[in-house]
């Protein structure tokens, strides 16, 4: 046996246990990037998969400095104190991908969360050749679930893409936002804004208060237009003081409603399993991605073929079919 490979009894074992540094090791196992870790790691899985799907997930983006760091914190602490719930913080970093770094999930963020008991702060992982950041996001909420969470929250920067990758992983999503006037609002992302199950403006409070009160109503006016993010749930803006902890027992209450309206409609499974088939769907695409640009032939020859359409010698058609000829011929 490899003695890189955990003992997987052992692992599901500890982790249906509640255990911390179970969760931890087996995380590292489906983020690995070692292929010798991917059959156990599945094999984990499947074990634990029975155990999985009974928290909220639950979605949070917005632009930097929105608040969403303050905001995990104060929400976080809250339900764990307040409501003895146990929440694990996962993030999906759009940046790893292109520069290595990360913008989310740093040690420091979060300091007060990340030392309660019933808390589990977890980085974005890095995407590589054993599928993206979608896959082990995924099946680390699967873990952090059969592990005993009640609620995960996952975190993303608003930059587009990886917004739509976090919807389809949760059931309830948020937009975070800031406060400002009628006419940006209008000009911002309405992609996004239909992809949110609730807008809360951050940041109500002292000077800020009624203008954060103003662009609440603003939101509202917008979202009332807006074909609903989820059937049967009328999407509303709030306002909240992450840093005062304000308005964020609120919040919780709307995420209990919406879930109970959801689950009551049916709305909340249906989906869930839509995203189960999302998820097949993005894999193989993962999949054949990565065999694509494995395959040696394809490594040599796609230089050579990039320059001569550069250059002007080919069409960009006839280059692409020539080299998935050279692929579907191995
Ligand atoms: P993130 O980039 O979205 O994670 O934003 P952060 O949580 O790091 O917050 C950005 C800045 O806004 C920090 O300086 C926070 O202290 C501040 N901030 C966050 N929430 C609030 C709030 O509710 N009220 C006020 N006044 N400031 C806040």
């Amino acid at each position: 046996r490899n003695p890189s490979i955990p003992d997987i009894e052992q692992l599901e074992q500890d982790l249906l246990k509640g255990e911390r540094s179970a969760l931890a090791r087996s995380i590292t196992l489906i983020e690995s990037n070692a292929e010798h870790h991917f059959r156990p790691a599945q094999v984990l899985l499947h074990k634990l998969l029975s155990h999985s799907g009974k928290s909220i997930r639950i979605g949070i983006t917005g632009v930097p400095g929105a608040g969403k760091s303050t905001f995990i914190e104060t929400f976080g602490t809250y339900l764990c104190d307040d409501l003895g719930l146990n929440v694990a913080v996962l993030a999906v970093d759009p940046s790893s991908k292109v520069s290595g770094g990360s913008i989310l999930g740093d040690k420091t963020r979060m300091e007060q969360l990340s030392r309660n008991p019933r808390a589990f702060i977890r980085p974005s992982p890095s995407s590589g050749k054993l599928g993206g950041v979608h896959r082990k996001t995924r099946e680390t909420m699967l873990l952090c679930e059969a592990a005993g969470f009640d609620v995960i929250l996952v975190e993303t920067v608003g930059v587009g893409q990886s917004e739509v990758i976090v919807r389809d992983m949760v059931d309830f999503f948020m937009l975070l936002a800031l406060t400002g006037a009628g006419d940006e609002l209008q000009g911002m992302k309405k992609g996004i804004m239909e992809l949110a199950d609730t807008v809360i403006v951050n940041k109500a409070d002292g000077a800020n208060k009624q203008m954060a009160l103003r662009t609440k109503a603003e939101y509202d006016k917008i979202l009332h237009f807006l074909q609903p993010a989820t059937k049967g749930w009328g999407s509303r803006a709030f306002t909240c003081s992450a840093m005062y902890n304000e308005g964020i027992a609120d919040i919780w209450q709307v995420i209990e409603k919406f879930t109970e309206v959801t689950q009551q409609s049916g709305v909340f499974e249906e989906r869930r399993r839509l995203q189960t088939k999302e998820w097949i769907y993005s894999m193989i695409m993962d999949q054949l991605q990565f065999s694509f640009f494995q395959q040696p032939e394809i490594k040599v020859m796609l230089p050579k073929i990039e320059n001569d359409v550069i250059a002007g010698d080919r069409t960009v058609t006839s280059a692409v079919e020539e080299l998935f000829s050279l692929y579907s011929k191995q």
